[in-house]
């Protein structure tokens, strides 16, 4: 009987690992890939998630540090930077095999190569099965990812207008000639996608290209893939893979007696700039805080995960969706202020760099917006509920 079996090596669950490790809980990890795995991802590690980690993270896997973002609509551009870093660019097959070891040297249980089925919830403990065996833990974290389907053994699964289909590649380049492209910023189009954008970001010896967009309305994501690398002049044959991602801010439900969904099996991405990897690390650790607490002091029930993710991130998330709805049901109006007006983008920066809220910023724009254009977002707000359900949480 183990205290605690989390399913997934991603950030999340390594997270709760290491946690669950220093914590001396009796830990198994089960992990379908064998590490280093690919993962989808435009690679943009915040100073927020490296905040969360109580290790230094090696030189190498910075591959170029992050100070601001250029950032298109139709023709119209902007670029601005600040004077502190905002992120790293990683490569994720990296990270992730390296905070999955930071995870193993805490002692605990791994299995790579070993996929999770199915899971069956008792009285006392829950009993899980995988395609090599079937153990017994007092807990479950499934911090599967976007893509597993255990999760739906807590929740219901996501509608289309609750996550988004992304495609990416990486397309290598000099080093030399990624610099005279951008450096030192992220670059990032609006308008290709609805709830979504198209983005070039810079890494070592490579861009990562893709495009993301909200699943009810993103039609043929591959076409899209393929007219944005032809419009940035990458002909080259690219393997193109796709991967969902979860809108957060929405409802749902991340537990139930036994087990704890984190990370994005929970839907903690922010649904306007796709950051997940934060999330995914802090809701892994809270799960273990909460988990630890019933298991030593008996006191506490897993409801308290949900009131600590809500009370730390969860209005953050709520307010991303809401400037997306915002920003992407009034497109010409906000992406072109976005887009041609420095201060808007200046202070947009500092919240991906987590010195501003999501709410806070849109507090500050929507008395920017000229007053006949916020009549009309009132109305549809007022009328439609457009902007945000009054469902309960992330
Ligand atoms: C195209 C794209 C670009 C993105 N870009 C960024 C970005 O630049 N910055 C950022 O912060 N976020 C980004 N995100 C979001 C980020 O990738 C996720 O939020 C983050 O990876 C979530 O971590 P996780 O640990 O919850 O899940 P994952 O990283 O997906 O890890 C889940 C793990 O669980 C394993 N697993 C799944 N099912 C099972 C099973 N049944 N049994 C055993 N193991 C299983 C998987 O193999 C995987 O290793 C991006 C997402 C996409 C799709």
């Amino acid at each position: 009987m183990y205290d605690l079996i989390i399913i997934g090596g991603g950030p999340s669950g390594s997270a709760a690992g290491r946690l669950a490790g220093n914590t001396g809980l009796k830990t198994l990890l089960i992990e379908k890939e064998i590490f280093p795995r690919y993962k989808p991802c435009g690679g943009a590690f915040s100073e927020q998630a490296m905040s969360y980690i109580d290790f230094d993270i090696p030189q190498y896997i910075y591959e170029r540090n992050i100070f601001g973002a250029r950032v298109h609509f139709r023709g119209n551009f902007i670029e601005k930077r600040k004077d502190y870093r905002i992120a790293t660019l990683v490569t994720r097959s990296v990270l992730d095999n390296y905070l999955l070891n930071k995870a193993k040297e805490t002692g605990i249980e791994i299995k790579t190569g070993e996929k999770a089925t199915s899971f069956r919830e008792n009285y006392e403990y829950v009993e899980l099965f995988t395609d090599k065996g079937a153990y017994k833990a007092r807990f479950v974290i499934l911090a599967e990812g976007a893509q597993g389907n255990l999760k739906n053994g807590i929740r219901k699964k996501d509608g289309k207008n609750e996550y988004a289909i992304c495609i990416v590649t990486e397309v290598e380049e000099e080093n030399r000639k990624i610099d005279q492209y951008i450096c030192d910023a992220i670059d990032i189009f609006f308008g290709i996608a609805n709830r979504g954008y198209g983005w070039i970001f810079p890494h070592e010896k490579y861009f990562s290209v893709g495009v993301g967009g909200l699943a009810s309305d993103f039609t043929n994501p591959r076409k899209a893939m393929i007219d944005f690398l032809n419009l940035h002049g990458f002909t080259g044959k690219y393997k193109l893979k796709g991967h969902l991602m979860p809108a957060g801010g929405i409802e749902r439900r991340i537990v139930s007696s036994r087990v704890v969904l984190s990370g994005d099996a929970a839907g903690f991405v922010d649904s306007f700039y796709g950051e997940g990897i934060a999330y995914a690390i802090r809701s892994g650790q809270i799960a273990v805080e909460v988990i630890s607490r019933i298991l030593k002091n008996g006191v506490g029930s897993l409801s308290n995960y949900e009131s600590v993710c809500r009370s730390e991130f969860g209005e953050n998330l709520k307010y991303s969706l809401i400037l997306s709805r915002m920003m992407h049901s009034f497109p010409r109006i906000f992406f072109k202020v976005f887009t041609s007006c420095e201060e808007v983008l200046d202070k947009y920066l500092e919240v991906p760099a987590s010195k501003q809220t999501y709410k806070s910023y849109i507090k500050w724009l929507l008395p920017r917006v000229p007053k006949f254009f916020l009549f009309q977002i009132l109305k549809k707000v007022v009328s439609s509920k457009a902007l945000y359900s009054n469902r309960r949480y992330p």
